[in-house]
């Protein structure tokens, strides 16, 4: 179709996918600033997190596409959850991805935290601009899987930093210069969890409207089981940079040179990057909790099952007498492999529940 009206050049969609009942995920898209958030604490918890720092990057966000600028309006908008889940505002344990971008012409300044993704695709060639805050993603860096391990593993949905649970949380700060007919793409994990990275090049760049590609997107994701709220943005990168700073010369310099060497990676936690990821595996971990069958008896836990870099991601809270076999099928089989909950509460409650419905089922002494 020939359009005589201008296309926008960019487009965002979300959508829950086939699995959730709740979308968790939310995203902004008000040019300069995109950002897509996938909460994390289930029963709506999630929702609110995302939500908060969506609207909360909004209100901080700088005025200017800055790296370092964007990264504090992140951590800014940690901040905002973490005091929602304290005042009660959502739960306790609830948290959020944040990938946030400002394009200014072919200017782009990333700022992120957690496993959601952003994404270049220039010339055919697909480029993943952030890292992933996993533990799968440390044990693909360690060599200890490959990426096609890491979409079946166990633990692939554990992330060792996200917004909501550490007031000193930091994210990664970076700046790209791409070309015009580049086009930047940012999405959740229910995207890039159920399509390999060449299928998501192929769709990325087989449709000029970005509002098709978006669409194409995430019907693939679906197609593909959409077991996970999936959304994207996608922004075509055109134009040319408004020189903000007295240097006016240099920014347009930087305009016409590709500097992938320049890519900046403020890891803010700087050298101490391998330290930082296991203190915030840790700290992620504290918040959790989980039930487990551990002799024919149900154990309740703090923490995350296993351990991550040699180091134990759980603490037992609870050796309880509840027999495993006294409860039915389904919670055994459940039991064996560990049932996760937000925080501790809820899985004493369970554990409470289990303890009830035993009770129960046995007859009055
Ligand atoms: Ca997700």
């Amino acid at each position: 179709m020939s359009a005589a009206r201008a296309r926008e050049r960019f487009a965002g969609l979300t959508d829950p996918g086939l699995v959730r009942t709740h979308n968790e995920d939310a995203f902004v898209v008000s040019p300069p600033l995109f950002a897509v958030a996938d909460g994390l604490g289930g029963h709506e918890a999630g929702e609110i997190a995302s939500r908060y720092a969506i609207d909360a990057l909004v209100q901080a966000a700088p005025r200017e596409a800055e790296p370092k600028a964007l990264a504090r309006a992140v951590r800014a908008a940690n901040a905002v959850v973490v005091e929602a889940a304290e005042q009660g505002r959502g739960r306790e344990g609830m948290g959020t991805t944040l990938t946030a971008a400002m394009v200014e012409g072919t200017y782009i300044a990333i700022a992120h935290v957690g496993d959601s993704r952003a994404y270049l695709l220039s010339g055919g060639k697909l480029e993943r601009l952030t890292q992933d805050h996993s533990m799968v993603a440390d044990m693909i860096r360690a060599g200890q899987l490959t990426e096609a391990e890491a979409r079946r593993h166990p633990n692939r949905s554990v992330i060792t930093r996200a917004l909501g649970s550490d007031m000193n949380m930091l994210a990664d700060a970076y700046e790209v210069e791409a070309t015009t007919g580049d086009r930047l793409l940012l999405c959740s994990d229910g995207l890039h969890g159920m399509l390999t990275d060449t299928e998501i090049a192929r769709i990325l760049g087989s449709y000029s409207d970005p509002s098709v590609a978006a669409r194409a997107l995430v019907d693939a994701a679906i197609d593909a089981g959409g077991q996970d709220n999936i959304t994207v943005i996608v922004v075509d990168i055109e134009g040319e940079r408004q020189a903000h700073e007295a240097g006016g010369a240099s920014a347009d310099a930087a305009a016409t040179t590709r500097r992938w060497a320049s890519l900046l990676l403020w890891l803010v936690v700087a050298a101490a990057a391998v330290g930082g990821a296991w203190w915030a595996a840790g700290s992620y971990a504290r918040s959790r909790a989980y039930l487990i069958d551990e002799g024919g008896r149900v154990v309740v836990y703090q923490g995350v099952a296993g351990s991550f870099a040699g180091i134990e991601l759980s603490w037992r809270q609870v050796e309880s007498t509840v027999p495993v076999t006294a409860l039915d099928p389904t919670t055994q089989a459940r039991l064996a492999e560990g049932i996760p909950e937000a925080n501790l509460a809820d899985a004493l409650e369970a554990l409470a529940v289990y303890r009830a419905r035993v009770a129960s089922a046995s007859p009055a002494p």
